[in-house]
């Protein structure tokens, strides 16, 4: 990776003391009435907030949260604000206009040390259009930039690419790194490399699909994309969840694997229901009758994807192999989380529900990595540049 790190903005001469830092951080949490859910993403981003600040930065804090259209008050940033705080342990201001005179005034005012948060970036619609003038009023805010937003680096947003050639300096943030480092190991792999894929749709991780049928070494497909795949193969899928229109899709995605001598597994046996309810009755069988649905993966296709898993050397995984939501499907998830835990592999695990899954089993920290970016990560390893990532490549202090 040519990109300059946190570690070069701080050992560069003189530092980071007194210098404003903008800094983009994926603050993008759930909200419920003004009280900030589940605050992993903030967790994530106090490594880089702290080494800054220890160097006596001045931190201008940015984050988008959620899909606003215009300015609301329910996807104000003013709570994160708060969350940051009592996390970091020191005061955060917060300033309710994200750029202007408003925002320049309060970023005019921090001291060494001291952190402000700028209200949403998608309150404006300049920044997903990565608009050059809302990109060139952000960087007015700051001396350097530093991105650790790995969640959206797969986007070319103004405060994500446009605003680099506009500030002084320019790198990579702690989390960004580390999210980099752990899935270029996916790309370059030990083998064998593990690739187990679920979730809902093939049409949503279809290119990821593409990319790792001929590079993995095995790629074992579960959730509801799954019924897409074996439709592809003529096999019975009852009622479940099969996306007709992706079966030519599937069936490429079935002969790329088999042209570069990989191995694609798919379920052989099914825990099937006649309702997606949690009390309706359940049943495991290797094919799905009529008027059934396949809802997780079955006992024995659970032990098969743990063998694959205790062979390999690397595994990546993203998306559930069932609906784990419901304790009568989360078999073969739960079964798949406990396998990639206990691998010697390196595991890279990534997906909002996949996450959810493995932190609700309360296995985070026997995962190689948990990537903060379910797209972003997607993306990385099909090979594709990240937009984020690129405007910060050949840049130097
Ligand atoms: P991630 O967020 O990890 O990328 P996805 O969003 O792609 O994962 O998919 C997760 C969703 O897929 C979950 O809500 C889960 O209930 C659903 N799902 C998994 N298997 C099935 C299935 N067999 N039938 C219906 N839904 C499923
Ligand atoms: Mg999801």
């Amino acid at each position: 990776m040519s990109v300059q790190t946190l570690d070069d903005l701080l050992g560069a001469s003189g530092g980071v003391r007194g210098r404003r830092v903008f800094v983009r951080a994926d603050l993008n949490v759930p909200l419920k009435a003004g009280v900030v859910g589940d605050d992993t993403r903030i967790r994530a981003s106090l490594g880089t907030l702290r080494r800054l600040l220890a160097g006596g930065a001045r931190v201008v804090l940015a984050s988008h949260l959620g899909r606003p259209k215009g300015p609301s008050a329910e996807l104000s940033l003013a709570p994160v604000a708060a969350r940051v705080s009592e996390l970091l342990g020191r005061r955060v201001a917060f300033c309710p206009q994200t750029i202007g005179a408003e925002a320049e005034a309060a970023a005019a005012k921090l001291g060494d040390g001291e952190v402000l948060l700028l209200e949403n970036l998608r309150f404006d619609p300049r920044e997903e259009k990565n608009d050059v003038s809302f990109a060139r009023a952000l960087a007015a805010l700051a001396d350097d930039y530093v991105n650790d937003a790995f969640g959206t680096a797969h986007r070319a947003h103004a405060s994500t690419a446009g605003i680099v050639p506009f500030v002084k300096r320019a790198a990579a943030g702690d989390l960004l790194r580390e999210e980099l480092r752990h899935l270029q190991v996916v790309r370059e792999p030990a083998r064998p490399l593990l690739c187990l894929l679920g979730g809902a749709k093939v049409s949503d991780k279809l290119a990821v699909l593409e990319a790792l049928a001929p590079h993995a070494d095995v790629l074992a497909i579960g959730g509801a994309m799954a019924y897409t795949f074996l439709r592809a193969l003529g096999q019975p899928t009852g009622a479940s969840l099969v996306e007709a229109d992706r079966v030519g899709d599937a069936k490429r995605v079935i002969a790329a694997a088999e042209k570069a001598g990989r191995r694609l597994l798919l379920p052989t046996d099914h825990v099937i229901a006649q309702k997606l309810e949690a009390a309706a009755p359940s049943r495991i069988v290797p094919t799905i009758p009529d008027g059934w649905m396949g809802l997780d993966i079955g006992p024995v296709t659970a032990k098969r994807y743990a063998e694959e898993a205790a062979r390999a050397r690397t595994i990546f995984w993203n998306g559930p192999m069932g609906v784990f939501e419901l304790d009568a499907f989360c078999k073969g998830t739960e079964a798949v989380a406990r396998a990639v835990a206990a691998a010697s592999a390196h595991s890279v695990v990534g997906g909002g529900d996949s996450l959810a899954a493995i932190n609700k089993l309360g296995l985070g920290e026997r995962i190689g990595h948990l990537s903060t970016g379910g797209g972003a990560s997607l993306e990385f390893v099909q090979g594709l540049a990240l937009p984020g990532v690129t405007a910060l490549e050949g840049l130097t202090p």
